[in-house]
């Protein structure tokens, strides 16, 4: 949606700390110094090697490999590291947090934030845990850009007694960034992404492990013919490995959940299949193919 250049180029935040600068904090830092939503943008990151890249790119004021003192005097922090390592980067940055500052994330489990995070918060500290649903198979800072955000949602999970104007800003930010914004319970958040973007990915590891399970004359036909449905499944498969064992280890319970039901459906069809019940085969595409209709009316294809 437009909005009048004076709201656009409002400053939000004062000190933005981003922890971790690969696709997600870089995208995030992009937004950020396009639209002047804060006055100062500082960054940690873990390796000598991305701090210098992030610095090549131009991409905060401040640069730091410890993340107490890139979070010093930040009004916000936003945890955008794999959702692994969030313990441990909660616990040091705590010496360095002011009171009334809002800690967010950008992981893609909720629950966890909860569990990882909260602990090592002072008091006086706002957790506003978030999941931008936006991006691409590529890492690192020079694979984020401005435009991820655009046109997609923003999933925002604070506890019910958080402090209404901490999430307040956090969802305004995302906005700027382009976002439509949605409030859920981390739980449910947790239970609709296993299905929409846990689940899909765990098929494709599958599939594409099948493939290069096969021997060398098969396994060059199956990328000769990749368009024939396999090439799309590859691009998933490419997706940062850590991130999504990340993934697998925190949102086990509902993964493990949706993968049960979706293996009692595979089931199914492989009976179908078997027995030759086209008619139920049929009937089960004509029900999936109007799926696809609906998310191209929802603007998320
Ligand atoms: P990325 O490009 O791989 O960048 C990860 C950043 O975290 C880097 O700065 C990296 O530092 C740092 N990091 C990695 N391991 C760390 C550790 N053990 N301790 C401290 N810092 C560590 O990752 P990303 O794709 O931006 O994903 C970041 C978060 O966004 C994840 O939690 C993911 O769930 C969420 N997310 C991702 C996507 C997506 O499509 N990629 C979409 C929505 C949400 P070094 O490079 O210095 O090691």
């Amino acid at each position: 949606m437009g909005q009048p250049m004076s709201a656009a180029k409002k400053v939000l935040f004062s000190r933005i700390a981003l922890i971790g600068i690969g696709l997600i904090g870089s995208s995030l830092a992009r937004v950020v110094r396009r639209d002047g939503l804060a006055e100062h943008i500082s960054v940690a990151t873990r390796s000598k090697e991305t701090l210098k890249k992030a610095k090549a790119l131009k991409l905060a004021d401040s640069y730091s490999l410890d993340p107490a003192e890139a979070v010093r005097d930040a009004d916000l922090v936003m945890l955008a590291t794999p959702l692994g390592a969030y313990g441990d980067v909660a616990k040091a940055m705590a010496p360095g947090l002011k009171p009334g500052a809002i800690v967010s994330d950008v992981g893609s489990c909720k629950e966890s934030v909860f569990r990882d995070v909260g602990p090592h918060l002072p008091k006086g500290v706002h957790l506003v845990p978030g999941h931008p649903v936006a991006g691409t198979e590529h890492s690192g800072p020079e694979a984020g850009f401005a435009e991820l955000f655009d046109g997609r949602w923003c999933v925002l999970t604070p506890a019910r007694e958080a402090d209404a104007e901490a999430v307040d800003k956090v969802a305004e930010l995302w906005r700027r960034a382009g976002m439509m914004i949605e409030r859920m319970d981390a739980r449910h958040h947790d239970q609709v992404l296993a299905l929409t973007s846990h689940l899909p990915h765990l098929i494709a590891y599958t599939i594409v492990g099948t493939a290069t399970d096969l021997g060398d004359a098969l396994k060059r036909e199956v990328f000769k013919y990749s368009a024939g449905g396999f090439r799309d499944f590859t691009r998933i498969a490419a997706s940062d490995p850590v991130m999504w064992r990340d993934i697998f280890l925190k949102n086990k319970d509902e993964v493990l959940d949706v993968l049960g039901r979706f293996t009692e459906d595979l089931t199914a069809l492989q009976r179908a299949i078997r027995r030759g019940e086209g008619d139920k085969l049929e009937k089960h595409f004509t029900r999936t193919r109007a799926i696809r209709r609906g998310v191209i009316e929802a603007k998320q294809d």
